[in-house]
């Protein structure tokens, strides 16, 4: 972490003891846990007042962030059901998942639907002066269907299913 984040890291135990905090506080912390990431040490600083009184130390600080990742790491033995985190787990990427999975279906569901409704009965009467729906190939009167086979234009095709 960077030597702003350790002087945030003081101001939160600050906020747990009342510690003053000055330079010499902030360079003496980032060379004590200056290798350990910020929320890391935020996590353990958390941890560490909720179950002491003790005013917090470096090496309280390295000591959590060992168990918090031992612990990181049990958790995440690789298990195929739990590829995904459950549903009350902390999962910052579901928004994003949800997001991509609908995206996906509109994208797919425009296609079909475009498809059906290119092959939708007009009512007579919206023909052009050729007897063309507008809608199919103009020339062979085919459109294609749901699986993407060309099928007589239901709309103008002259030998189209009654
Ligand atoms: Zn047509």
């Amino acid at each position: 972490m960077t030597k702003a984040e350790v002087a945030l890291l003081l101001a939160a135990a600050s906020g747990r003891d009342q510690r003053t905090i000055g330079d010499a506080d902030v360079l003496a912390w980032h060379e004590d846990i200056g290798d350990l990431p910020y929320d890391l040490a935020r996590a353990a600083l958390g941890r560490h007042y909720r179950e002491s009184t003790d005013r917090i130390m470096p090496a309280h600080v390295r000591r959590l962030i060992r168990t918090i990742r031992e612990e990181r790491r049990g958790r995440e033995l690789p298990s195929e059901p739990r590829a995904l985190p459950g549903r009350f787990e902390d999962d910052v990427t579901r928004d994003l998942r949800v997001k991509e999975g609908v995206a996906l279906c509109r994208s797919v569901l425009s296609v079909v639907m475009e498809r059906l409704e290119a092959n939708r009965r007009l009512p007579s009467g919206e023909l052009d002066a050729d007897g063309w729906c507008g809608r199919c190939n103009r020339d062979t009167r085919l459109a294609a269907d749901e699986d993407d086979r060309n099928t007589r234009c239901l709309n103008c095709h002259p030998e189209r299913a009654a």
